[in-house]
């Protein structure tokens, strides 16, 4: 009997060559492909082993295979739909680049390229000099460097100019930003040592005097950026930290994690700090990331008084945390559209979404619907609140809409349509399933909606 059913599980060289598996191997690798099979045979070889099976049909090993090649081809990164209204959504890869950045890069990825090569004079190049030019045109920064990412530029910088030596900063300032970034520890690695002050709601300049003595090398203000002390709180403004610090002969340094370029408050939008604001303050070095609310790569951006950022250049840690071309050519580009501000709100995906009315959404939204319709699919446009994520102005939410779906119970939908073959992420309120419009791009669509109707249609809804 079990011998029998043995021998009747088929050899992975036919199940190699079934129709129905072959149209969909194109979505892994051959290497999984084969993998899926053998182990689809394993399983069921198991299963008879112990009896917990009876009988099979091909039928039924062949979409055990589909199933295990469905599940493989999620594993590896692919574009996702982002419907849940978090423009700068950390588990969806955080900001998104323009067509016209992604053309460009294109070339750049597919072409040699001049990432260390000075055309103009035929000899060795610098791969950082172009992009802190454009740096410093946009900011008005004195000098620029830029390092794998945000919290790798503020080791980098601790490491620097307080290796064994202390770095004051405010209690209400010792942040945590997803999980695994914490300033304290980040100070740690670098080899300084953190001198907390103040307290959690108030802290005062008077409170940095106090605790500066001879082994204090830096003052850092750190934006918190995924929270806000509310109530009675003060803190000392970035002027006065840089003040302190140039009468003390030390360094100022500011994270402020977003950076921000943007006046967001003439969009009825809190404000967040801004990279200006800083420069101006008189700050000696401030970091920020590159793929938060500026729209660019992930990346660690340092801008800072020339005498620091030449420090910086010749920290032999630098070459661990360097930059490749893909972010070279990202950052040049996105920094060539702040070139123009109002350019950028246009230009820049995350501060598009983050800018545009909720008119602008419920055109999506109509689109969408008219759609949805034509394919029988019960649905209806409701009133959604956006956020910008990233640990970016946690409080503000922005006004949105959003498709919900009327058939089914939402957490049905939910897998439905993350597990579909273009997965589409989106939110579940009251027991149903919610596409944000917010996040969801003009030319992904009817993409999304030729999707949805092969769900239903799969499925038996329509
Ligand atoms: C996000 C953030 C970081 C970490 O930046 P990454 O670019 O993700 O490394 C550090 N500090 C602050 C204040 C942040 O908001």
């Amino acid at each position: 009997m079990k011998k029998d059913l043995l021998k009747k599980l088929p050899k992975v060289d036919y199940l190699q060559n079934v129709e129905s598996l072959k149209k969909i191997k194109e979505d892994i690798s051959n290497y999984d492909f084969l993998q899926c099979i053998k182990d689809s045979i394993d399983k069921f070889r198991q299963d008879i082993l112990q009896e917990e099976i009876k009988d099979f049909t091909q039928v039924q090993i062949i979409e055990d295979i589909k199933l295990r090649i469905e599940k493989k081809s999620k594993e590896k990164i692919v574009k996702v739909i982002n419907g849940t209204g978090t423009i700068i959504h950390t588990n969806l890869g955080r900001s998104i680049y323009s067509k016209d950045i992604g053309n460009k890069i294109y070339n750049i990825l597919t072409s040699y390229n001049n990432l260390e090569y000075n055309i103009n004079e035929g000899k060795r190049g610098d791969r950082y000099s172009n992009l802190e030019k454009l740096i410093l045109q946009v900011t008005g920064g004195e000098a620029a460097l830029v390092v794998n990412n945000n919290a790798a530029a503020v080791l980098l910088c601790l490491n620097e100019f307080a290796n064994g030596k202390e770095i004051i900063v405010s209690r209400g300032e010792l942040v945590e930003i997803g999980g695994s970034f914490r300033i304290p520890k980040i100070m740690e690695f670098s080899g300084a040592k953190l001198v907390e002050v103040g307290a959690t709601n108030k802290t005062y300049i008077e409170d940095y005097l106090e605790k500066i003595n001879e082994n204090t090398r830096i003052l850092m203000k750190v934006h918190t950026s995924n929270y806000k002390i509310q109530g009675f709180t003060h803190e000392a403004s970035k002027e006065e930290i840089a003040k302190l610090a140039r009468d003390k002969n030390l360094i100022s340094m500011e994270d402020l994690g977003s950076g921000n370029f943007i006046n967001f408050s003439k969009y009825n939008i809190v404000n967040e700090p801004t990279v200006f604001q800083s420069i101006e303050s008189g700050m000696d070095i401030i970091t920020f990331s590159g793929d938060k609310l500026f729209g660019g790569s992930q990346a660690g951006i340092i801008i800072g008084k020339k005498k620091y950022i030449d420090r910086l250049k010749k920290n032999q840690y630098l070459r661990t945390i360097r930059i490749d071309k893909l972010t070279v050519a990202i950052l040049e580009s996105v920094f060539e559209i702040y070139l123009n501000k109002n350019e950028a709100v246009k230009k820049i995906p995350t501060l598009k979404m983050i800018t545009e009315t909720k008119e602008e959404v419920l055109g999506r939204c109509k689109v969408m619907s008219n759609i949805l319709s034509k394919f029988k699919i019960e649905h209806r446009i409701i009133e959604t609140k956006g956020n910008i994520g990233g640990g970016s102005m946690p409080q503000e939410e922005i006004d949105s809409y959003g498709i919900e779906f009327q058939m089914e119970k939402g957490s049905v939908l939910e897998k439905l349509f993350r597990k579909n073959k273009l997965s589409i992420i989106g939110i579940i309120r009251n027991n149903k399933f919610i596409l944000d419009l917010k996040t969801i791009q003009e030319n992904d669509i009817e993409d999304v909606c030729n999707n949805v109707f092969q769900i239903y249609k799969r499925k038996g809804l329509i």
